[in-house]
């Protein structure tokens, strides 16, 4: 059976004759001999050494077997261990023009994607991604909640209008799902606690550095819960997520220069901050939008917060801040109006630290069949397009809530890469499709 090189490098396989398989990764061509640096199928290295006319047609990531004894070598890379190779098997010669090297632009790494998989950089950033998938669902299998799945085709919008993406199916219009919340809140009544991991979609018209198109999106929703207890699940589900990841994935945020003595803060509790209070702080700091026509104003209730003002909230935070009680303005049809402070709403946004800006977005939604029908139709929506949702009023209604939150988003922030579609493997975006 052929090893991986992790296994090399953790038993005694020292003077023993080993198989491993895998791709060329880099070639140093000397007189006599060729190193050969071998990448495994799970991204591990180990260099491997031949005589240089045993190798003379190898091409950098051809696919190889390869038998040969293990030493010890402080001056080979990736940890002292190299491999005397005795017999090369090749599966395939990689043509010579491979277009990924040591130094390429942004856009060729992004045009390249299906190539630049095998990059360092981005199987660290997989593997990461991996960690922070299974310790999401591994929370939630812990305290007790269920997983399910929506479907992404749909006929309404959750989250407004403007990002939806229409698609003909069959004689009819419908939409790729924004959003599996609604879905999730129809499951609760028989179900109970429930969550989901399903791609959102978004044709966010804007280029920033943490939209996608698709996104992978983390959703939950409960009956009887109020807004403290939506507030602790999210905070205790992604302290977890990060500690278990950066404790896991050493090595990978490593590679990445990400300094993880920050994120072992994060722990229970985070702060819990007013709206009105998050204002107040952005007026006190002089703090400015931008107004249509590009020039400035100060501040005002009222205002959403934008990736400008979280940043200003968020850049002395060691910990994600929870902002609480929005104007139900800023807010979509569902969510519930606090009833001891009217035109607010039972709803908060988690911001993660440091500017990485909004990563969750939760709350309590509104549970009367009248008050939801009035909100709406105040949206300018119709209610028609809502009859199966406005049944969950109808039939049994209860107090509940929930939230979503963006895995690309919390990897941005866990990676600190700067751009969210390297938290993807194959990112969508308005200018991407493709590969
Ligand atoms: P933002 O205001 O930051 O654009 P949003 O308020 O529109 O986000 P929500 O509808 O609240 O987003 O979605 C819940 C979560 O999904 C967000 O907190 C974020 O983590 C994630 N998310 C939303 N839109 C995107 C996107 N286009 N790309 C990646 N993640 C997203
Ligand atoms: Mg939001």
């Amino acid at each position: 059976m052929p090893l991986r090189t992790s296994d090399i490098k953790s038993s005694d396989y020292v003077g023993k004759e080993v198989t491993i398989r895998g791709w060329v990764h880099r070639l140093r061509k000397q007189k006599e001999n060729t190193f050969v640096l071998v990448r495994d199928d799970r991204g591990g290295v180990i260099q491997c050494i031949f005589p240089a006319e045993k190798v003379s047609n190898l091409t950098v990531e051809s696919s190889v077997e390869v038998v040969g004894i293990v030493s010890q070598d402080s001056r080979a890379p990736e940890g002292g261990f190299e491999i005397k190779g005795k017999n090369l098997k090749v599966f395939n010669i990689a043509g010579i023009d491979y277009p990924i090297g040591e130094y390429q632009s942004d856009q060729l790494l992004l045009d390249k994607r299906h190539l630049a998989l095998r990059t360092r950089r981005m199987i660290a950033i997989a593997k990461i991604r991996h960690s922070v998938l299974k310790f999401g669902r591994q929370w939630f299998i812990d305290n007790g909640w269920m997983e399910v799945t929506a479907p992404t085709i749909v006929k309404g919008a959750v989250e407004g209008g403007s990002t939806l993406f229409k698609l003909r199916y069959f004689d009819e219009d419908a939409y790729l799902s924004q959003s599996a919340q609604l879905y999730l809140e129809a499951m609760i009544f028989s179900l109970g606690p429930v969550w989901s991991l399903t791609p959102s979609f978004r044709a966010e018209k804007s280029r920033t550095v943490r939209h996608l198109a698709e996104f992978s999106h983390l959703e939950a929703e409960a009956p009887w819960v109020d807004l403290e207890d939506i507030l602790r699940v999210q905070e205790e589900l992604v302290s977890y997520i990060i500690q278990n990841t950066i404790a896991e994935r050493k090595e990978e945020l490593a590679f990445l220069k990400r300094d993880t003595s920050e994120l072992k803060n994060v722990q229970v509790p985070f702060e819990r901050l007013r709206y009105e209070k998050a204002i107040e702080i952005l007026q006190s700091r002089g703090f400015g939008v931008e107004k249509e026509d590009g020039t400035k104003r100060s501040i005002v209730w009222g205002d959403d917060l934008n990736i400008d003002s979280e940043r200003e909230l968020t850049k002395n935070a060691s910990k994600p801040i929870f902002v609480i009680g929005y104007p139900l303005e800023v807010k979509p049809f569902y969510v519930k109006e606090d009833p001891s402070r009217k035109g607010l709403g039972l709803a908060a946004d988690m911001l993660a630290p440091q500017g990485f800006g909004e990563i969750t977005s939760g709350g309590l939604r509104e549970d009367d069949i009248n008050s939801i029908t009035s909100r709406i139709r105040k949206e300018g929506l119709d209610p028609a397009a809502y009859d199966w949702y406005l049944d969950l009023r109808k039939y049994g209604s209860v107090p509940h809530g929930g939230f979503g939150l963006g895995i690309e988003r919390l990897m941005r922030w866990i990676t600190n890469v700067e751009d969210i579609k390297d938290t993807v493997l194959f990112p969508r975006t308005m200018s991407r499709v493709s590969p």
